[in-house]
């Protein structure tokens, strides 16, 4: 899945818990998880004499493992705060490295780092001696109970009062699903839907219950079948609300090796929301039309069919959908036949699947049309949109055409179905979705009007279509066994959204972009809220939270890293066998990393380093000495936190962590990127390490050339000097993403007090002679960083030197630019990031410029009139009189480009105008002319302005339910949602104030990881203000 709009895949996770009273199995286990959905009453609830073993009356012992237990939401149903939620987490791996000494070179920085370490020490050891000597005290709904209290279980009930067969989240093994026979009638005008179904199923192990996923179905047939009897069999069908599941008791005992077919029908309603089986609506020629589509990840297959919805259960399926003249029906593979059935009615009857979960069914009923190209192999590729969008397809078709031909070629394996259809769907809350063969999209990540949209748009819908067909391969061929590896879908896609484009479209320059998300990402991941790229989960929130920019961003760094380190060749090579190795089957992590392993021909273990990668949280800061007397260097690595040890004590960096970090650097005595025998490697598996230099004299070294490694770099002052000396006098010496690492890593480091706020700021100063993208863009980034800070704590008159700061440097580039699309992308891209500051901060004529097109193109009404990649700025400074911001308004309600909508939308969103934003808001949710998909990109563009960025926290305040019913709890648009309209909050105040809402909320979402983020982000900022403010007074 591609999460919404991509420029805002932003920081926000979720974790385990880490509170020392759940080292114990606790002695209640209460099942029940959701007591707003399914009360548990007390007379409801059996209490058994407790053994090691869950007790299930009338239906005989479960063996239970202990780790299997859900304490966590056990825990959240009683109530109970998770403290330490912004600790450390640590996970097994700690310890499992040799540790080094420390007082290595990065404890070199004070004495203080030893003094605290020791303070801590003495706290975990008091700690410890308190929780040694304290009676132990578990809970149940009584309180604390000791030891040898007589310990007992509250068994699942279903909704009349009777026990439910199973009773953890995740489902049991014993019975498996082989084939899915799935009949479905979907009736757009009730708004509602009908099915059957036939589930063919293997016994793996004796049982006497069958237990699957469903939710919001209301079951009205259900019978069992044997094979070889023609007699179905009536069954009772169980429904356990809180683990969306169903059950059916059986009489006898199902042995291993046997084999059923589970016969349901059943009915629903369409969902209001963006998943399971749900409606959308379109304009068609002044007509409402509605259509139906699917969007099941990760756990949404259940609302739309009785499934065994977790990735690991992989089966085939046989999907029917009948549907009135007017319609089409799409699946995932290629319609065989279509019938006539009663009521002037048509049933299309799809081929079989190959085996596949049940996350990646999709069907889609709609007024569509189509383009279409075979490929050279054999493949039909189309693009559906709505009938009067066709002429915005033909680029989505070329770009899909070109890059399935560069994953079969780069995988070796061809594509596995005969066609592909890539569809753009009104209302979508991602940004696409993976569906085997039928991939949809948000119109916007699609569709390209060739007259207006931007260049920046080709490179979105480029980069979306690569993701999504990577997919085809990472994810639905070889799919993550479980959620916890979540990552290895969607890293591995991210990855090959850069690394595909740059072979097949090097025009669409993408490498700035990828170079920006892991920016990015490091800010999320430098903070205690973070979590490890494979991370435990397992109900519906915690998977939801999965999608997130760690999954996603550090996930492919962390790849980008690797492929330079293996080289490109075993890095194919890896993946091809990895495919191969578990085509159609499941997979964790370390799946791949030992078919890398088997690939590279030398002692190398890549399971053992990308461990370290991927079982812990956060990154590295290396710390770089350079000895000029004794021409060698000294190395330091420890886990990098943007928090101070005063603020929060969690923040020390913990000396058990360590990477294995393949290292690269360049050093004064060869210094050209160019020639691969300046281009020096070194693993740094230890905390400390020295590299003795084998060439004479040298007076510089710079590491983690172009960014392309997870990690930040210290350098010692002296080193840091002669750099920054560089950049003032021959900044080519380096490449231009390392020029912008310079920045990003000297503000990173300003912001936890590694250097002074006058030392990042320095680094600027030699930008007067920058001309490139990536360090501007970067400069500009942290710049307005500091000054939306600044700005909304109300000192204008400081935010108005910062600005002042931004065009001393930028003025005169400024200057230069045109009002024009000339140029390169990067070109083209720069002037429209350069223009948009200029006439947000007001500078020069670019207001005046700006207001002078949209004027005319108020009078003309031709957008082809405006220069394409700079229509942003224009709409946003006509839409500063109230009379520009109802023109851009109406044309929005009229316009059929998603892309120059989605800009209009942000020009609307920046107004200074509370009112206008808070009806923005507020029309967004309830959809007449601004989709609700809209709404968390509306909120956190509002969140940025000085007039919207109150209004849009009350907003999200007093609107919590209505959002997290739309959107799912955990969902991306949710954490957004949270960590936007907070970030902007540096004083204390605010973070009470943010604190209190989000623990008020209990269970509809106190617990989410985005919270955790957004606070930790609001105490950065408040840090940053205390130790910054004075010294930027004086230094602006
Ligand atoms: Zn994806």
């Amino acid at each position: 899945m591609e999460p919404g709009f991509q420029s805002e895949r932003a920081q926000l996770p979720r974790n385990m818990i880490e509170n020392s009273m759940f080292e114990e199995e606790p002695d209640v286990v209460d099942l029940a998880k959701e007591p707003r959905l399914h009360p548990l009453e007390p007379d409801e609830v059996e209490y058994e004499p407790r053994s090691s073993r869950l007790l299930v009356r009338g239906l005989g012992e479960h063996d239970l493992e202990d780790d299997e237990e859900d304490y966590e939401s056990s825990a959240r149903l009683l109530g109970m705060s998770f403290m330490n939620r912004s600790s450390n987490h640590r996970n097994n791996m700690a310890g499992v490295y040799n540790q080094e000494p420390s007082g290595g070179l990065c404890s070199l920085s004070s004495a203080r780092t030893v003094l605290v370490g020791a303070f801590v020490v003495v706290i975990i050891l008091s700690i410890a001696m308190v929780v040694y000597f304290l009676p132990k005290c578990t809970f149940t709904k009584e309180g604390c109970h000791k030891k040898n209290t007589t310990l007992t279980f509250i068994y699942p009930l279903d909704a009349n009062g009777q026990v439910f067969p199973w009773p953890k989240v995740r489902l049991p093994t014993a019975v498996v699903p082989v084939h899915y026979d799935l009949t479905l009638r979907p009736n757009l005008t009730t708004m509602s839907f009908t099915g059957s179904l036939q589930i063919s199923l293997l016994v793996k192990e004796d049982t006497n219950n069958i237990t699957l996923h469903s939710f919001g179905l209301k079951i009205t047939k259900a019978t069992i079948t044997s094979k070889g009897s023609s007699q179905p069999k009536d069954v009772q069908i169980l429904e356990y609300l809180p683990h969306r599941q169903i059950a059916i008791k059986l009489d006898s005992m199902l042995l291993n090796g046997e084999t059923r077919i589970l016969n349901l029908e059943y009915s629903a309603n369409l969902s209001d929301g963006f998943s399971g089986f749900y409606k959308s609506s379109y304009q068609d020629k002044n007509k409402t039309r509605i259509l139906a589509a699917t969007q099941f990840e990760p756990t949404s297959a259940r609302n739309a069919f009785p499934c065994f919805d977790e990735p690991a259960f992989k089966a085939t399926f046989s999907i029917k959908i009948i549907r009135e003249a007017d319609h089409i029906s799409l699946s995932n593979t290629q319609k065989d036949v279509t019938t006539p059935v009663a009521n002037g009615l048509f049933q299309d009857t799809f081929a079989k699947s190959v085996k596949m979960s049940t996350y990646l069914v999709a069907f889609i009923v709609a007024d569509l049309k189509n383009v279409s190209q075979e490929t050279a192999s054999g493949t039909l590729v189309s693009v559906y949109a709505v009938p009067d969008k066709m002429d915005q397809m033909h680029y989505a078709l070329e770009s899909a055409v070109k890059l399935l031909k560069f994953y079969e070629d780069f995988f070796n394996i061809s594509y596995p179905l005969n066609k592909l259809d890539l569809v753009a769907i009104p209302d979508f809350e991602a940004g696409a979705m993976e569906n085997w063969g039928l991939i949809t999209f948000r119109e916007i990540t699609l569709l390209y009007k060739e007259e207006t949209a931007s260049i920046l748009d080709k490179q979105t819908i480029s980069i979306v279509i690569a993701h999504e067909l990577a997919h085809q391969w990472f994810g639905n061929l070889v799919t993550m066994e479980w959620w916890n590896d979540l990552w290895l879908n969607e890293g591995f896609a991210t990855f090959m959204e850069y690394f595909s484009l740059e072979k097949v479209f090097p025009e669409l320059e993408v490498a700035d972009r990828f170079l920006t998300t892991r920016f990015k990402v490091m800010e999320k991941d430098s903070m205690n809220s973070s979590h490890p790229l494979s991370t435990s989960v397992k109900i519906a929130e915690e998977i939801e939270e999965m999608f997130d920019s760690i999954s996603y961003e550090k996930g492919a760094s962390i790849l980008l890293m690797l492929k330079g380190f293996l080289g490109e060749t075993v890095f194919q090579k890896g993946i091809e066998r990895y495919l191969n190795e578990h085509k159609y089957g499941n997979t964790k992590t370390e799946d791949l990393w030992n078919s890398i392993t088997e690939v590279k021909n030398v002692d190398l273990n890549v399971k053992e380093m990308m461990n370290t990668w991927t079982l812990q949280t956060g990154f590295p800061m290396v710390t770089v000495k350079l000895d000029t007397t004794a021409n060698k260097i000294h190395l330091c690595q420890e886990r990098f936190l943007r928090m101070s040890i005063s603020q929060d004590p969690s923040s020390s960096p913990d000396s058990s962590y360590l990477w294995h970090i393949p290292l690269t650097y360049i050093t004064s005595s060869c210094s050209n990127y160019t020639q691969s025998k300046c281009i020096k490697t070194w693993l740094l598996k230890n905390k400390t390490d020295i590299i003795y230099l084998k060439e004479p004299n040298v007076t510089w070294v710079k590491f983690n050339l172009h960014m392309n490694g997870y990690y930040i770099v210290h350098y010692e002052e002296s080193t840091s000097k002669k750099l920054l000396g560089l950049l003032k006098n021959n900044r080519l010496v380096f490449s231009d993403h390392d020029r912008a690492a310079f920045i990003n890593n000297a503000f990173i480091l300003a912001s936890a007090g590694k250097i002074t706020v006058k030392q990042a700021l320095s680094m600027t100063k030699y930008m007067k002679n920058e001309s490139s993208t990536a360090p501007i863009s970067e400069a500009l980034i942290q710049l307005g960083h500091i000054h939306g800070l600044v700005q909304k704590r109300g000192m204008l008159q400081l935010a108005g030197r910062v600005k002042k700061y931004i065009f001393d440097i930028f003025g005169d580039l400024i200057n230069d630019q045109t009002w024009s699309n000339n140029g390169s992308l990067s070109e083209r891209q720069l002037r429209s990031t350069l223009l948009d500051v200029a006439c947000d901060y007001k500078y020069g004529d670019c207001v005046q410029k700006a207001q002078e097109l949209f004027t005319n193109w108020e009078i003309t009404q031709n957008m082809s009139d405006l220069p394409s990649d700079l229509t942003t700025t224009i709409y946003s400074v006509g839409a500063c009189e109230v009379k520009g911001w109802e023109f851009v308004l109406r044309v929005y309600n009229s316009l059929k480009s998603e892309t120059e909508k989605s800009k209009m939308l942000r020009a609307m969103a920046k107004s200074s105008n509370a009112q206008q934003l808070i009806w923005l808001m507020h029309e967004s949710l309830h959809h007449s002319i601004i989709r609700t998909q809209e709404l968390p990109f509306i909120l956190a563009t509002a969140s940025r302005t000085l007039a919207g960025y109150l209004p849009a926290w009350d907003f999200v305040k007093e609107n919590w339910d209505d959002l997290v019913e739309k959107f799912h709890l955990g969902s991306f648009p949710i954490q957004v949602i949270i960590v936007k309209t907070t970030s902007q909050f540096s004083t204390k105040n605010h973070e009470s104030e943010v604190q209190t809402f989000f623990d008020s909320l209990m269970d509809k979402g106190s617990q989410l990881r985005a919270v955790q983020e957004a606070l930790e982000i609001i105490r950065l900022n408040i840090q940053w203000m205390d130790k910054n403010l004075k010294n930027l007074e004086v230094w602006l």
